[in-house]
This record gives C-alpha cells, structure tokens and sequence, in this order.
C-alpha cells in the first residue's frame, strides 16, 4: 500500500478519462482537471462510457454499483492550481506535445504543494525531456498506462537519474493499489517495455508481408501455432489500429517509410483502418 490518498489527473481525453475512473474505481478520491468547463461536460460521455465498458466487460463488483460509485468520488476542475492543491500524486495525460507538458509542468511546479508527486503517462517522450519543467525532479517520473487500462492493466513505471527511489517505490505500490502490474522499468528506455518488444514485433510482421513473403493471415498462423501466443502481429495491429503504426513509421528512415506507404496505400487508403472501423487486415 502506498501512502497516496489524493489524485488529480491532468487531461480527461482517452487515457486521462480512464486513469481517473480506474483510479476512483479503486477507492479513491480524485480531481479530473481539464483546460476549460466545456472540455469536461465534453468528457462526460467518455466517462459514462466507462461506466458501461466496465460493466459489459465484466470488471469484478462493476455491475453491482461500483462503477456508478466510482463516478461519485471524481471532482472535476478546470482551475489547474485549486484541482492540484491537495494531491498527493498529479498524473499527467495531456497532448503528447512537448511545449504543451513543459509548460504545464512549470505551471504545476509553482501551484502544487511540496509534497505533490508528478507522473507523466507520456508514451514517446522521456522524463528526461520533462523533469527540468517540473522544478522537482526528485519527485518526477513516468508513470504509463496502456489504453483501456482495465483490460490491459500494466502500469510502467520509469524514473530519470533524478527521481529519487522512495518516490519512486511509492508510485510502484500505488500502481499496486489500483489493480494494475507494476512494471519497473529500472533506466530510461524510448518505449518503456512494452513497446520495445512491440514494435519492431510487429514491424517484422510487416516487412514480411509487404516484401510479398507471406500473407498477413498465414504469419499470424505461424505465430500462434508456432509460439502458442493468442494472437499474432496483424490481429494485435487491428486492435490498436493501423493509423499509429502507420504515423510511427512515416517518421522513421527509408526502410520504415516503405512500410508505412505500403500500409497506407493498400489499407488506411481504402478505410481499413482495424476493429474501430469493421475492416483492417481482417473483416469484422
Ligand atoms: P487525448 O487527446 O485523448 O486527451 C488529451 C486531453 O488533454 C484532452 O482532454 C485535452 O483537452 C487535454 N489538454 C489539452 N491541453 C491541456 C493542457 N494544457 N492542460 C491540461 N489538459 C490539456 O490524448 P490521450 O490519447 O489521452 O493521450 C494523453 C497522453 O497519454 C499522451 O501523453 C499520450 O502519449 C499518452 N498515452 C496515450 C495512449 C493512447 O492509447 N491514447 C496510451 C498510453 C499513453
């Protein structure tokens, strides 16, 4: 158990909404702050939306009153220095723009209380590039959930040089005490865990099908006959969807952009974008 009581969660889009609602199913009070008033009554269909996933989805005691409880103790605010002035821990899940998080972190560095720990949910960019923003390095570092965090419900925890390990132990065990696993990540690393393996796991999948090699559906066979794995690369693709494979290797070198033309041309291209569109390597 960590000594963590308050959480304020910055950003109530997709993974913001999530963390606060798993936060709160979990038992504890939380502040979901977002930039203005009609961004949050935006938001609450996200979180109505929660409500019913976790109930459809079979998440233990949802159906009979905890996730309509869990709505209960979110507070919402879209002033910044009034959502933060009790938290024990801020996790941040605004836009993955690096101005935008410097910025906000400074703000937060200057409104939160010395005691207040900030966590980042950022997926591509490092602690690093945010901790000087943050006027307290020692008591920041990442904290990364997965989308649809009561489902896939790994919480990476990564530090920089400068996070100072209690800190850091304790941002484990609140993990812990949200019903995610906790995995320390113990240096730096672009892509955390997950994504390392991940992506080039799935970029091989690509290559292969894009070099005419094999078809998309015999090298998923191959994998799960062969591994035993539930699912192989371009079913996991459809599920996340094809677009952000697709912008990951348009920014890459030449290799990669031959596969991110390939995906485009003969997927995006057509609306085949995965699952959330009923066509992406498969129908739906
Ligand atoms: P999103 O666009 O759905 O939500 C961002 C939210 O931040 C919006 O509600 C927006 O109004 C709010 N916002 C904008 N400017 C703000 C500011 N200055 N201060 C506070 N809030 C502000 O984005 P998302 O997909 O939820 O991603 C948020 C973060 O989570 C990113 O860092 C992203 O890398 C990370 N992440 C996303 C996923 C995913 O699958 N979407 C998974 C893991 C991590």
């Amino acid at each position: 158990m960590s000594n963590i009581t308050h959480v304020t969660v910055l950003g109530t889009g997709v993974l913001g909404s999530q963390i606060a609602f798993q936060t709160a199913f979990s038992g504890f009070q939380v502040t979901a702050y977002d930039i203005s008033d009609d961004v949050i009554a935006a938001a609450e269909a996200r979180f109505d939306a929660l409500v019913t996933a976790y109930k459809e989805d079979g998440v233990a005691g949802a159906s009979e009153g905890k996730a309509d409880e869990a709505l209960s103790r979110i507070r919402f605010s879209s002033d910044l220095a009034e959502a933060v002035a009790d938290a024990d821990l801020v996790i941040e899940a605004i836009p993955e723009v690096l101005s935008i998080k410097q910025d906000t972190y400074r703000k937060l560095g200057e409104l939160a209380p010395e005691k207040t720990i900030f966590a980042t949910n950022s997926s591509t960019l490092l602690p690093s590039d945010l901790k000087d923003s943050t006027g307290r390095p020692a008591k920041f570092l990442a904290l990364h959930f997965a989308n649809r965090v009561w489902k896939f419900n790994t919480a990476e925890v990564m530090g920089t040089a400068d996070t100072d390990p209690a800190v850091f132990d304790e941002v484990v065990a609140f993990a812990g005490d949200i019903g995610m696993v906790p995995i320390p990540v113990h240096k730096e690393k672009s892509g955390y865990v997950l994504n390392s393996l991940l992506v080039p796991f799935l970029n091989a999948g690509f290559t292969l099908a894009a070099g005419g090699f094999a078809e998309p559906k015999d090298i998923d066979n191959v994998w799960r006959i062969g591994t035993g794995a539930p699912m192989g690369p371009f079913q996991i693709t459809d599920i996340i969807g094809l677009t952000t494979p697709y912008n990951i290797l348009a920014h890459g070198g030449e290799k990669d952009q031959t596969l991110a033309a390939w995906l485009k041309s003969e997927y995006i291209d057509h609306g085949k974008l995965g699952v959330a569109t009923g066509e992406g390597f498969y129908t739906y």
